[in-house]
């Protein structure tokens, strides 16, 4: 089965193409036939484009919106310019995948898109109001251009968390909060925490139910979650994103008085104090420089940067803390894994998160960490650690296929 996973933004379009069925699925053998990025939407689009085993193209192109962006891709994945020998005509994709960002409550799993889930969906826009409004556009595109007929699936950056407890997803605040608007923990990255526990699983042959571990997410936006018997018991972020570890321009956790005291001191609103939190904070903030990591360490090697290593040590010391306390919120976990831009590829970021944590059982052997780059995947900490460190690389995309193939497949039976 020809698989488009579709990820819409306000005004980015990502893409997959995966190849994939149940018996591919079990032997690991699903393929990735080709990706792309469509930027800045809305205006002349920059496009890049890339088929398996061969080099990436950029171009430009007038795309005025989301539907445009659409009909684009599927419209190049089927000519023959593109080269994907699988797919010949428009009818060669037999579903789409999206990955959509809020779920609320609702949704606890991946489902079938019909009329009724675009009403769930559109109940939750209040809780994601710029994400969940250009998932439905996605979704609306898709049906316009392939017809009612094709089957559509929803998979969820919430649903994994949905198996919180409610002494870990209710904040501190009046209950009545929560019963009227639901304000609560609900968490996201969830299909990455969710692929790479299962990766840990197959790696170390062990059941769903006896995977024990804390996963790392840490890319441009970070989160941990603490994965039990299986399921995720609590994580860092949030109502929104913001919350928990250090990100690219994210603060994470904060005291919530900051809020109206910079808004007060700086003459901004409540949403603008906001969107400083979102946009101009986390690693950006700290060193002034930059949101990449990369280049971050490469600041405080070659230049010495003195607030690059403040912006890194704030942001390893936050995962630090996040490994102490969802030890205690699990009592005990078998490993750690690593995944995400920084948590796949920088050894010295995993190398000073990792570091003194001893006491917990945690100790990477340095040889095997900075082999694991590149998206190597396996065990990074030395034979005596209590504790197994592993990299693991993400694969969301991979994932949201599997998911649209099996529910289509579980409706057509
Ligand atoms: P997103 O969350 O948008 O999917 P990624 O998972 O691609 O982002 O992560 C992007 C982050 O990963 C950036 O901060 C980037 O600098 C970092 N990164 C990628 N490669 C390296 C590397 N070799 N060393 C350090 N950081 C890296």
């Amino acid at each position: 089965m020809n698989i488009l996973i579709l990820n819409c933004g306000s005004s980015t379009v990502k893409f997959q193409l995966i190849a994939t069925h149940l018996e591919l699925i079990e032997q690991n053998a699903d393929r990735h036939l080709a990706r792309g990025t469509i930027e800045r939407v809305g205006g002349e689009a920059v496009i890049t484009l890339q088929v398996e085993g061969q080099k990436e193209q950029r171009s430009t192109s007038p795309l005025r919106d989301i539907r445009a962006a659409v009909d684009f891709i599927a419209r190049w994945a089927s000519s023959p310019d593109s080269g994907i020998a699988e797919i010949k005509s428009i009818g060669d994709i037999q579903a789409v995948g999206h990955r959509v960002v809020h779920g609320g409550e609702r949704f606890t799993r991946s489902v079938l898109i019909t009329d009724e889930v675009i009403r769930g969906l559109e109940e939750c826009i209040d809780l994601a109001p710029l994400h969940n409004p250009a998932n439905i556009k996605g979704i609306t595109a898709a049906r316009a251009l392939f017809g009612e007929g094709l089957p559509q699936v929803a998979v969820f950056d919430t649903a994994f968390h949905q198996t919180l407890p409610d002494h870990a997803f209710l904040y501190a605040l009046p209950y009545q909060l929560y019963r009227r608007y639901r304000v609560r923990r609900y968490g996201f990255h969830g299909t990455s925490h969710r692929y790479v526990a299962y990766r840990y699983r197959q790696l170390r042959h062990i059941a769903r139910d006896q995977t024990n571990i804390i996963t790392l997410h840490l890319g441009n936006g970070c989160s941990a979650a603490a994965i039990r018997n299986g399921n995720s018991i609590d994580t860092s972020m949030g109502l929104t994103p913001l919350e928990g570890l250090v990100m690219g321009t994210r603060c994470g956790d904060l005291d919530p008085a900051i809020i109206d005291f910079i808004a007060t001191k700086e003459g901004l609103s409540s949403g603008e104090v906001e969107t400083l939190l979102n946009k101009q904070a986390g690693l950006l903030g700290i060193s002034g420089l930059t949101s990449d990591m990369r280049e971050l360490l490469a600041e405080e090697r070659e230049e010495n940067d003195r607030r690059a290593r403040l912006a890194i040590e704030i942001f390893c010391y936050r995962v630090r803390k996040y490994i102490g306390a969802y030890l205690a919120a699990m009592n005990g976990a078998d490993a750690i894994v690593f995944t995400g831009g920084i948590g796949e590829n920088s050894w010295e970021v995993r190398s000073r998160v990792c570091k003194d944590l001893q006491w917990l059982g945690i100790e990477l052997d340095e040889e095997r960490n900075r082999m694991h780059v590149d998206g190597r995947e396996g065990v990074i900490s030395n034979n005596g650690s209590r504790l197994a460190v592993y990299v693991i690389p993400t694969d969301e995309e991979l994932l949201i296929a599997r998911d649209t193939a099996r529910s289509v497949l579980e409706k057509s039976k």
